[in-house]
């Protein structure tokens, strides 16, 4: 299979702004695969992406869109013996990082290196580039075969096919004879009521308000279907079932009401499966669950891990044990449940900034005193609490030798009349200005022309060097 060295590509340069352009085409690296892409899917997750993006994306004017995809192996990397070019494949997102917790215990899905890509995770279409292109590389684990019956189109959706699976295999897999409540006729609704049957549930109810894909429901196995503008879903569940509920709850549908509706349609002693994203807080009886002894399960999403109050950094996570033994639940919720504690927490906030002014004017007669100390006192403690600091940041020595080096620079920049402010600046806004440099090269596709071709940058770039020639001329012109 001859692979051209270009392909175009659906990359997504802001929000709402998708640009088909060329691009290189990938390099499969080791344990990894050139897929020809024959087909891709545009999913909700898409949808969010561009218009509001998602945690751990890569750059704009970088990212190639797109997670649901099927293809040809075109090319496959070192030591890949699972594939073969020109085998039919599709794929699924996850490449856990495979050292981490989680995916030791076989929970790739929540990597608890999510976007770290240094660590090995991948997911295609989130944090690295996707299927909206001719070529994309995967990692061989993030590959299946299909059959020639499945058509690529159809592919393209297997792995959603997943979640609905996985949601099940969750409340502990085994159905067969059950009855399963299939909430939400939606693409995952749908396949949760395919997957329900071929699994062997012995009834398959599906609830929602649309009538055409309720039908749709029915045709696709659904034994029986509820309108729930109709009629009152819970009864009509619980009268399906024998009065008893159902003994699984698939929720396929992240409404304000479908949770509550699940608990009451669920069975004692019952499973209930989150497979839907929630966008805003629900309130539900939880104590029925509790009394009922309901158990709540979850697949994995992006967006939950960062609502439900999460802790990202040491900090927060001590900030959220602290919320948390003052019987404060952290979250969304807390906004809902706690409002006069969050008001007294914003109060705080306020008073403690106007303390700190306060605090600060009056006491910096005082501290301007501390200049009076002399030097030999004074700078060997300055020097121990720069060590100390430069060290307790990232508990890192490397930082350390760093933060001497500089010392020693500035001293002999001043000795020999180097401004020290500007280095400072630099070595503060210089990580910044590599990071746009980088974005706008890329988005010029490395042409640096750029940078005098757009107005606004030429302006830029006037300024500068009037400044610079001003402030030459003044130089020279000035009488030593
Ligand atoms: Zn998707
Ligand atoms: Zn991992």
């Amino acid at each position: 299979m001859a692979i051209p060295k270009k392909m175009t590509a659906a990359v997504l340069y802001g929000f709402e702004d998708v640009r088909v352009v060329e691009r290189d085409v990938p390099l499969p690296g080791p344990e990894e695969a050139l897929i020809k892409i024959e087909s891709c899917a545009i999913c909700g997750g898409d949808i969010k992406i561009i218009s509001r993006g998602m945690p751990k994306q890569p750059p704009f004017g970088e990212f190639i869109i797109g997670h649901e995809y099927a293809g040809i192996v075109a090319a496959i990397g070192e030591t890949v013996t699972e594939f073969k070019i020109g085998d039919r494949v599709t794929v699924e997102v996850h490449k856990g990082c495979g050292r981490c917790k989680n995916c030791l215990a076989g929970k790739y899905t929540a990597c608890l290196n999510f976007g770290d890509t240094s660590k090995g995770h991948r997911a295609n279409g989130f944090t690295t580039n996707g299927g909206f292109a001719e070529y994309a590389v995967n990692h061989v684990n993030t590959l299946s075969r299909i059959p020639d019956s499945i058509s690529f189109d159809e592919a393209t959706i297997i792995t959603n096919a997943g979640t609905p699976l996985y949601g099940i295999d969750r409340a502990g897999g085994y159905i067969a004879g059950d009855s399963v409540v299939v909430i939400g006729p939606g693409a995952i609704g749908l396949m949760a009521v395919q997957c329900s049957r071929a699994l062997g549930a012995k009834q398959v109810i599906l609830t929602g308000t649309r009538k055409e894909r309720l039908e749709l429901g029915r045709k696709l196995g659904a034994t029986d279907t509820v309108n729930v503008k109709e009629e009152n879903a819970v009864a009509r569940v619980k009268e399906l079932t024998g009065g008893y509920g159902a003994d699984l709850m698939l929720v396929a549908a992240g409404g304000e009401k479908t949770l509550q509706q699940a608990l009451e349609m669920c069975c004692r002693g019952g499973n209930i499966t989150l497979l839907a994203h929630f966008d805003d807080p629900v309130t539900v009886d939880i104590g029925l669950a509790v009394r009922h002894g309901i158990n709540i399960y979850t697949v994995r999403g992006v967006i939950p891990m960062l609502t439900l109050g999460i802790p990202g950094d040491p900090i927060t996570a001590i900030l959220l044990g602290a919320l948390m033994l003052q019987g404060l639940v952290p979250g969304p919720l807390l906004f809902q449940n706690s409002p006069d504690f969050v008001y007294s927490l914003f109060w705080a906030f306020f008073f403690a900034n106007i303390l700190n002014l306060i605090l600060t004017f009056s006491t910096i007669k005082i501290w301007v005193r501390i200049l009076k100390v002399p030097k030999r006192i004074l700078l060997p403690i300055i020097l121990a609490l720069c060590v100390v600091g430069s060290f307790a940041l990232r508990g890192n020595f490397f930082d350390t030798w760093v933060m001497l080096f500089f010392g020693v620079l500035s001293y002999f920049m001043k000795k020999y009349g180097f401004p020290v402010v500007p280095m400072l600046l630099a070595i503060i806004l210089g990580p910044n200005l590599e990071e746009h440099l980088r974005m706008s090269l890329v988005i010029s596709q490395g042409d640096p022309m750029v940078f005098i071709t757009k107005p606004i940058s030429l302006i830029l770039f006037f300024l500068q060097w009037f400044h610079l020639w001003d402030r030459l001329s003044v130089r020279s012109s000035r009488p030593d």
